[in-house]
Order: structure tokens, then sequence, then C-alpha cells
């Protein structure tokens, strides 16, 4: 066995991505590795991998480019390629960086140290093969010591013809209640007062759990879960991400706003605003349903947030559709949009449809969707001003030390004058003074002893 110190990993794209390279660190520290903050120190260099558009695959052939020449220079480094795109190229990848040790898709993450142990021993390894995710047992290396992520959910089951994560993440595979639990109960002793419950179409939680039946009338759902974990102790805030309109529903929205602790934030990624494009992208709903949906939780609970993913430039998408996508924005008024341009993505049915867009097209689209995303997203930030907003502390403001930042139960960033040592992990009341686009500025208020 090889004896490596210093690890770093660098970790590209979702949430999802996030939470499995803060479980292969803690995989790593149980070896015996330490963190290294800059990759040139490290022993083994990890690069958690996302492809869910070219530009963000291309990122780390770049990195792998530099590592792979330090390699020549340094045999005893260690290099490892994780996550989507891992998945996606497997054994090609070896090919492209023959200096390569491990190639390893994100269903593996919590198998990291047997394959090491075999990269130790001197194979090269590469793992892709679909498996049953088992439970981690070593204890995640949390970047926050305030909010946590926890996967509910591995995985997606739809087909929509744009994406890649079904063929690289796999079928879905929700972890019992019991296990999510107990997750949560040990974080909450550590002191963690907001968990984030993660799931690619995390509506589909429960699904797959024995004891379901396909009629979905015997299912634990996720507004089951949402239940059975709230009374958790320590954990002051919940919430959860990311929900799929097809299966969004009302029984959902009362219960997030019985239930005190689930915050007043959804996240529902719409995608288009057209019907013949959601056809076309598979999505299995219409532009109706969803302002049903928005309508219904805006009846429910009048100030949630609602923010969601777009993408314009879809194969075939005409000026008349795209100005569709904008009505919906409009109509809506989200607090957040993540807005992308369409990226034909390898072994996905749409990227080899023949009315491709040309890119200036894209850009175009793209940059009038931004616009307009903007103007919507600061008049619903407007609704704050002169409000008194919880606020869970979580760091100093990186851009001014005097500042520490947080967010309000409707996930908007805000900003004002602390000290973090005595703030971080409080819930404090935060007078808002100042508005804009994506964040707020405030006054704390002083709470009388
Ligand atoms: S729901 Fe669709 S877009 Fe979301 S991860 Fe699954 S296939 Fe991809």
């Amino acid at each position: 066995m090889r004896s490596a110190s210093r690890y770093h990993i660098t970790t590209f794209g979702c949430q999802m991505n996030k939470a499995d390279s803060e479980r292969m660190a803690g995989i790593l520290e149980e070896m015996g590795f330490q963190f290294a903050e800059n990759p040139n120190d490290a022993d083994l260099i990890l690069y958690n991998t996302c492809s869910i558009r070219d530009n963000a695959e291309q990122k780390v052939y770049s990195y792998l480019g530099r590592q792979a020449k330090r390699k020549q220079e340094q045999p005893h480094l260690t290099l490892v390629v994780a996550g989507c795109v891992a998945q996606q190229e497997g054994e090609s990848l070896l090919r492209r960086v023959p200096e390569l040790d491990l190639v390893m898709g994100p269903q593996h993450a919590n198998r990291l140290g047997d394959l090491l142990e075999q990269v130790f021993n001197g194979e090269q390894v590469v793992a892709s093969e679909p498996i049953q995710i088992v439970e981690d047992i070593t204890k995640p290396r949390r970047d926050s010591s305030v909010t946590a992520w926890v996967n509910v959910i591995y995985g997606c089951n739809e087909r929509c013809t744009y994406c890649v994560v079904p063929g690289v993440r796999g079928t879905e595979q929700s972890r019992t209640p019991a296990a999510i639990r107990s997750e949560m109960v040990e974080l909450g002793q550590q002191g963690y007062k907001e968990i984030t419950l993660l799931g690619q179409n995390i509506d589909a939680y429960g699904r797959d759990l024995p004891g379901s039946t396909a009629d979905g009338r015997h299912q634990q759902t996720l507004t089951d879960l949402l239940y059975y974990v709230h009374d958790v102790p320590g954990i002051e805030r919940i919430r959860f991400a990311t929900s799929h309109p097809r299966y969004f529903t009302e029984r959902l929205i009362r219960a997030c706003a019985e239930l005190p602790k689930v915050c007043e934030h959804f996240h529902i990624p719409f995608q288009s605003g057209d019907n013949e494009i959601l056809k076309a992208m598979a999505r299995g709903y219409t532009q109706q349903k969803y302002c049903r949906i928005i309508a219904k939780i805006r009846e429910i609970m009048p100030d949630a947030s609602i923010s969601a993913d777009a993408i314009v430039g879809f194969p075939g998408e005409t000026e008349v559709q795209f100005e569709n996508t904008l009505k919906l924005v409009e109509e809506v008024g989200f607090d957040l949009l993540n807005t992308a341009a369409y990226s034909p993505r390898p072994g996905t049915p749409a990227a080899v449809w023949q009315d491709q867009l040309p890119e200036e097209v894209k850009r175009d689209r793209l940059q009038r969707l931004n616009h307009l995303v903007s103007v919507k997203a600061a008049e619903r930030s407007q609704r704050y001003l002169g409000r008194t907003e919880e606020v869970l502390v979580e760091d100093q403001n990186s851009k001014d030390s005097s500042q520490v930042m947080g967010r309000t139960r409707g996930n908007r960033l805000v900003f004002f004058t602390g000290n973090i040592t005595q703030l971080k992990g409080q819930l404090v009341p935060v007078k808002i003074t100042e508005f804009r686009a994506f964040s707020l500025t405030g006054q704390l208020l002083l709470v009388a002893c």
C-alpha cells in the first residue's frame, strides 16, 4: 500500500455532487488522509465531475491535463475522477488520460475506500457498473457546520430527452426513512440547524421502497417523510430539492404549510413555458399544470419563495415558443431562476435531433431571459423591504469582514453587520433595509435577554 497523506477534492456541478464529495472526503479522512487546501500539495487528487452541459464536462479535462503532467514527474500521485463524467466515459477516460488510477461513477461514492485499496495494490480501476447503493457508515466531511445536505433518493427514472442524469446516476434508490432520520438525529446532536433533503426528483421518494405498490396507493412519500423527521431535536429548518411538477401534490404543499420547521421555499424546475417543447422534452406536464401548482402554493402559502430551472434553445424551439417561456416567467415571477442554453449531451435522445439551434440564437435567448429574471427577482425581493426576517447566520461576508451572511426561510441571502464568532449558527431577527434582485441587506435586531 502506497503511503499517501494528503488529499484534495474539486467538485463540479449540483448539490448531489457536493453531498457525494463530502462523503468521499469523510472516507479519505477515515483512511488517514488529511485535507490539502492547495491541490499541488496533495498526494491524492479527486475530481468529482458534472456532465449536465458540455462546458461543465470540458472543465475537468483542463484540470486533469495539468495533474497528469505532474504525475509524470511525481509517480506516487493518485489521480481519481468521480461523478457523472466518470460514469458517462468509463474506460475511455483511461485511454484519454492514461495517468488516471481510478474512474468511479456516482453510485460508487460510498465504495471509495475499497476501490483505493485496489489502486494501492497496483491496479488501475474503473467502477461504473450499476450497483445497489450501500448506506454510508463513514461521517461526511461537511463544508458547513450550520447547514447540511441529506440524500433521500439517488438516481432518476424519468427520461427527459435532454438529461444525462438517468444514464449516469442510475435508477431511483430511496434511502429508508429510518436511515434518513438517524442521520438527521446525529446532525442535530452535532449542532446543525438546517437540513436540505436531496433528490434529483425528490417527489419520487419512496416509490421504490419495499411495500410500495405500483399504483402508489401504499407508498412512503416525501410528505410522509417530512412528518416522520419533523421532530428531530436541534434541527430548526428543513428544506428539500428538487421537485418535479409531474408528481408535485397539494398534500405536500399543505404539509409544508402545517409543519413549522419546513421552510417556505419550493424549487420546481419548469424548463420551458411551451407545451410542444415540454412534450419534446418528455417532461410529462403542461405549462397550464405548472401554473396551477404555483397558484395552489400561493393560495395556501402566499409568501412562499419559488425558484426553478429553465432551458432555452431546445432543438426546434421557435421564437414564439421561446416567448411562451418569457410569458410564464413574467406571469409566475420567480424569486430565482437558474437558466441555461440547451447543450446536446452524449446518450440523450435530443442530442441527435436534426433541428439543433445555432449558438448565437441560444445566447441571444439566454440573455433576454436572464434580463427578465433579474427584473422579476428584484420585484420579488422588494416585498422584504421593512420586514423583520428570521435569518440563519452561516458565514462571514467574504467581501466585507464587518458583515455576516445568512438566508431567510424563503432562501434569500441577507448581509448585515455582525460578529461571526457570536452569531454563526444562530437564528436571528434582521430588519431588511435594502433589496437587490438576488440578495438583501439588513440590520440585526438585538433580542432583549
Ligand atoms: S427529472 Fe428529468 S431533468 Fe431531472 S434528473 Fe430526472 S431526467 Fe434529469
